[in-house]
């Protein structure tokens, strides 16, 4: 018996079009399954935007290597694909003087990383390039940009179509079974319930991918990884941006602090902030001003806080809970979980729009290549 399709991926955010774009231009017959009826409705639609330049992750992890390496395929896509984008820089700044340690520490491992184009900068320099900031010293890092993400969907989508692959909106996936051949079974629920099998798949489900995982049974006592939720919500500035280049304060942690982002429009919004949450919640908590404008006015101090307005809010698939270890990104092939044909990625989180292209590459590489359909 033939599988219906060689290979499919579930989700239509940015990591699953790029996976699925990757499979295609390999020659595999590839469908895309979404439970939405857009494309990049979840965490893909609801992030900063920003093209990070891979300069606080842990040398040597996952998230560093995908993230240089997707940066620099992300470049190359957006140019010779007309998606919107601007390596417009940013700065990281130090409020104060205790945190100069912490600034050399960053560029320290950002040179791990292979980022070494950070340039250290005093207050008076970084002020001469953005007037509006208060800092006593900055790291300016010109390979980090803006991008719009629904472009870029939009051309993953359309390379995916090209090569004769599908997405298919309005379709999820309530579980997955084997069936006798090792073929996958994913049954469909939404308007039109049924049935598709497939040789290979790709669970590519963002905040859902732990408890999809979760519906197939695998050998040898292995259990996808729980995900955990970590809410950030965005206030936008009205009027002209103030800021011609992002600016980040400190991180705290894994959190990469509340910062202003200029986006492709050259409109500045302030965010994330972190909560964490137990059940996926969009909601706006207008409370947390307070918070924002303290965070803000110790970079920005001119805030005209009439100018500020509720913007949206998205949700970090987190592989930990607060305060526990930050673990990589997990992307599980047959080595961990035993089941040939399926690879799962989880806890793709920041800076997972910047490194999609780049997990792409990796996903493609642990899939058998195309050998078409096979019994
Ligand atoms: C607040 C915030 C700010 C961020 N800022 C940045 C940034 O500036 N730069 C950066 O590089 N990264 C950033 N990120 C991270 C980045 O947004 C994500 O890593 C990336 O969007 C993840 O893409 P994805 O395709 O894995 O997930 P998603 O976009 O969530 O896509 C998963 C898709 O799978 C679909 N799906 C799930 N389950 C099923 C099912 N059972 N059946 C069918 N379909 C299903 C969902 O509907 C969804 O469309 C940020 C994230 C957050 C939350």
């Amino acid at each position: 018996m033939f599988p219906d399709v060689e290979t499919i991926v579930v989700g239509a955010g940015v990591v699953g079009l790029a996976v699925a774009r990757s499979l295609a231009e390999a020659g595999h017959e590839v469908m895309v399954l979404e439970q939405h009826e857009l494309i990049g409705s979840e965490t893909s639609s609801r992030n900063s935007e920003v093209i990070h330049a891979g300069i606080y992750y842990p040398p040597g992890s996952l998230r560093a290597r995908l993230c240089v390496r997707g940066k620099e395929l992300l470049y190359r896509f957006c140019a010779e694909n007309s998606v919107s984008h601007a390596p417009c820089g940013k700065l990281i700044v130090a409020t104060q003087e205790g945190q100069l340690p912490k600034l050399a520490a960053l560029k320290a491992t950002a040179e791990k990383n292979g980022v070494t184009d950070l340039q250290p900068i005093g207050g008076n320099a970084a002020r001469a390039l953005e007037p509006e900031l208060a800092c006593v010293a900055a790291l300016v890092s010109p390979s980090t940009g803006i991008i719009d993400s629904h472009g870029l969907m939009l051309a993953l989508q359309g390379h995916v179509e090209a090569h004769r692959g599908s997405v298919i909106l309005r379709c999820p996936v309530e579980r997955i079974e084997r069936t006798a051949r090792r073929h996958f079974r994913l049954i469909t629920g939404g308007d039109a319930p049924g049935s598709v099998s497939s040789a290979n798949l790709v669970i590519s489900a963002g905040l859902h991918a732990s408890k999809l995982a979760a519906t197939l049974s695998y050998g040898g006592g292995y259990r996808p990884p729980e995900t955990y939720y970590a809410k950030g919500q965005y206030y936008a500035l009205s009027g002209t941006s103030p800021f011609k280049r992002h600016i980040y304060p400190m991180p705290d942690g894994a959190w990469l602090g509340l910062h202003a982002t200029v986006d492709i429009g050259g409109r500045c919004k302030f965010g994330p902030d972190i909560e964490w949450i137990d059940d996926l919640d969009y909601s706006f908590v207008p409370e947390k001003l307070d918070k924002f404008l303290d965070a803000i006015r110790s970079y920005y101090p001119g805030l005209d806080t009439s100018r500020l307005h509720p913007d949206y809010t998205g949700i970090r698939p987190k592989l930990y809970r607060e305060g526990e270890p930050v673990p990589d990104f997990a992307i599980h092939g047959p080595e961990k979980h035993g089941a040939a044909g399926l690879v799962a990625l989880y806890g793709i989180e920041s800076p997972g729009l910047t490194a999609a292209l780049a997990i792409a590459e990796m996903v493609a590489g642990m899939l058998p290549g195309s050998r078409g359909i096979s019994e």
